[in-house]
């Protein structure tokens, strides 16, 4: 145990909204602690569909998120650039698509200011050959796609320079209350289990799908209705703007870009447990059928992985005049939980990755207001840090950056994402200790057409021989000691496995054709050539549950392959 830690606001959770929410506090001037149960950004906003939503999928429903959608779309554009790909977006109308709605969506674009051109059909195609020829009408709209680690860290740089802390892989277990406060919170450092009480002003819960269980903790019943959504990854980019059916948005209906791939969602699908939900053949099939009316060839391209996220949707169970949290429009609302009778603690729920900032600012504004503090916020003038020169994000920077200091192959840890090996070092000095799962989301190590086949050992190996001199204390250019290695070597054992099978769960559910024999490739790479089946028995645990190793999931038969189940879900974006 730990001395007890004084703050004004501990953020619980470490998604967009959490990351955003430290922020504005902190640029108000106050003591934030953020905590978050994985690593930063390993809750949905790391498994979402990378979409900046230009407004378009909800002018004909939903007027007020669409109107909120393109301004934060705008904001983000100029304080983020870096975090953004500038696709464009178009709505297209496939034959089965209704004339009403095709006929509705320019005037509703207009009335909720989201800017929208009719763009003839044949010029699209002339852009997008992947595209169905029988698309009949295109409207243009201002998507792009949206990098959520790279976001959420520079979130979380901004508010460490104002004295904020951010502390991943720490659960909040406990809330000790005393009538109407919280007067403090038992965080557990999950790798080490030791535990810090904070002593906090005001609890401030960003856990998304998790919110109802966090407000539990404080004896407040929040009815959330987790939502998984399904989406499939493609190897390659079919097209390089976001492709949206003109349509009541509905499964399968949207192809977004994403760095080097290409990413086909969503299912929605209501959960019991956001940690528990299985990827089912039928939804990667309908997946399949829908997204085929966008992109005919669909079925003959190959397949990477599916994955899934959790929606933070929240069930309002009292009647409206009953409800005194602040409603701010149908997207996500701010909960005051001084309705239930604790006066510090306050929820954000609902809402998107691309009105994150908002979502933060306006539940700062209730935090502060019961603090008695002023200042207002700040996040939507000031550029976050690391943006660059100020442009979006271009596909071929990573290769233009490899290039200009030499090419070739020596260096390149993964040859898809053209992450070199002083990138991955320098991603270790900032953040060890880390797993490879965390170098997965901070470089985008594995997330290319291999999937992690040809990287992931060579990453692993720089990750051991960081954990074997962490573990001996050697210095920089000092041999450790020959225990140390050892424990190091086996940690990163454990790492790899775990890490593989994680890879591969998420390719069970699509095991077929052209990937079933990318997944036979890999098998043999690292059951043959690497005996990574010694490496199972080794690392015991962590590898016995993850059973679907790379021989596991090459084994099934093409279209044979079992849901993938697990707690915690499938996996992220990539
Ligand atoms: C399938 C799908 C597709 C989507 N696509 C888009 C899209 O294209 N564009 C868009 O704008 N939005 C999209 N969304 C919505 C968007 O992803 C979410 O609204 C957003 O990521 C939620 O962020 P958050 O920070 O509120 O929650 P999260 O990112 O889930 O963060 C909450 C965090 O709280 C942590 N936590 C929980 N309990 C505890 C505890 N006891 N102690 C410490 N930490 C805890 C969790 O580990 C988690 O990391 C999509 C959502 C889904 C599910």
């Amino acid at each position: 145990m730990t001395r007890p830690l004084s703050v004004d606001a501990l953020v619980v959770g470490g998604g967009a909204t959490g990351a955003g929410l430290l922020r504005d506090l902190a640029r108000r001037g106050l003591h934030a602690l953020l905590v978050e149960k994985g690593d930063l950004g390993s809750g949905t906003s790391g498994r979402y569909h990378g979409l900046l939503h230009s407004g378009g999928r909800y002018v004909v429903e939903d007027a007020a998120a669409a109107r909120e959608c393109i301004a934060e779309n705008r904001v983000l554009r100029r304080i983020a650039p870096a975090c953004i790909e500038d696709t464009g977006g178009y709505f297209v109308a496939t034959p089965d698509d209704p004339d009403d709605y095709l006929e509705r969506f320019p005037g509703a674009c207009e009335a909720a200011g989201v800017p929208c051109d009719d763009v003839p059909a044949a010029r699209l195609r002339a852009r997008e050959p992947a595209l169905n020829p029988a698309i009949r009408r295109a409207f243009r709209v201002p998507d792009a796609s949206l990098e959520p680690w790279q976001l959420i860290e520079a979130n979380i740089i901004d508010a460490r320079s104002r004295g904020a802390d951010a502390w991943p892989y720490h659960r909040v277990v406990a809330m000790n209350r005393s009538g109407g406060r919280i007067l403090g919170v038992d965080v557990v450092d999950v790798r080490s289990g030791s535990v810090t009480t904070v002593l906090p002003r005001i609890v401030v819960s960003a856990a998304g799908a998790w919110a109802g269980r966090v407000a539990a903790l404080a004896g407040v019943r929040l009815a959330m209705t987790p939502g998984k959504g399904t989406m499939l990854i493609f190897n390659q980019r079919m097209t390089d703007t976001v492709i949206n059916r003109c349509h009541k948005p509905d499964d399968g209906d949207i192809m977004v870009p994403v760095h080097s791939v290409a990413i086909l969602g969503t299912t929605e699908q209501n959960v019991e447990d956001p940690d528990v939900y299985g990827i089912g053949r039928d939804e990667v099939a309908l997946l399949m059928v829908e997204g085929a009316k966008l992109f005919p060839d669909l079925p003959r391209m190959r397949l990477l992985r599916a994955y899934a996220g959790v929606r933070p949707l929240y069930k309002e169970e009292r009647p409206k005049e009953a409800d005194d949290g602040r409603a701010i429009s149908r997207a996500h609302v701010v909960i005051d939980h001084a309705r239930d009778g604790v006066d510090n603690l306050v929820s954000i729920v609902g809402g998107k990755l691309t009105t994150y900032r908002l979502m933060a600012e306006q539940t700062a504004d209730v935090v502060c207001t019961k603090l008695g503090v002023t200042a207002p916020s700040t996040t939507a003038g000031d550029v976050l840090p690391n943006q660059g020169d100020g442009r979006t994000y271009w596909l071929g920077h990573r290769l233009a950056e490899h290039e200009a200091t030499g090419g070739g192959d020596a260096n390149l840890i993964c040859e898809c994402e053209m992450l070199t090996r002083p990138a991955v070092e320098q991603f270790l000095d900032e953040r060890w200790p880390c797993s490879l799962d965390d170098v997965r989301r901070g470089t985008r190590l594995g997330m290319g057409p291999c999937q992690g086949g040809f990287c992931t050992f060579r990453a692993a190996g720089l990750v051991a021989e960081r954990g074997a001199a962490a573990a001996s204390g050697a210095g920089a250019g000092e041999a450790p000691a020959a225990q140390a290695v050892a424990d190091g070597w086996a940690r990163s054992d454990r790492a790899l496995v775990d890490f593989l099978a994680e890879r591969f769960r998420g390719t069970r559910p699509i095991a077929w054709g052209r990937q079933l024999q990318e997944l036979w490739v890999t098998s043999g790479l690292y059951s043959g050539v690497l005996g990574i089946g010694s490496l199972v028995d080794r690392a015991g645990e962590g590898a016995a549950e993850g059973a679907s190793t790379p021989a596991d999931a090459a084994s099934m038969p093409a279209g044979a392959a079992a849901p993938a189940r697990r707690k915690g879900g499938n996996d992220a974006p990539g």
